[in-house]
């Protein structure tokens, strides 16, 4: 039987804090490789090919579980905890 993600619910409509990139590597004047929308609070942060994995650790840090590609042209949406595509 199909896994579902009992996460959905916690969707928000967020608008991204720093559409301009990501929100801990441009503080600290760092670079990153692709981003990743926190679909709980709107926070930017870079994916775990960046390596900052500011991503990552933004769900370690506030166990926001579900996030969506900020690529343009991607949609996809990723949650952390049943490690699975929603
Ligand atoms: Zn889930
Ligand atoms: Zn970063
Ligand atoms: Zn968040």
């Amino acid at each position: 039987m199909a896994k579902e993600c009992p996460h959905l619910n916690q969707i928000q409509a967020v608008t991204a804090h720093t559409p301009q990139g990501c929100e801990e590597c441009l503080a600290m004047g760092d670079s990153w490789v692709h981003l990743r929308l926190c679909l709980i609070c709107g926070h930017v942060g870079c994916c775990d090919s960046s390596k900052n994995k500011h991503a990552t650790k933004h769900f370690h840090t506030t166990n926001h579980p579900i996030i969506q590609s900020f690529q343009p042209g991607e949609d996809w949406r990723w949650c952390y905890v049943d490690e699975m595509m929603v």
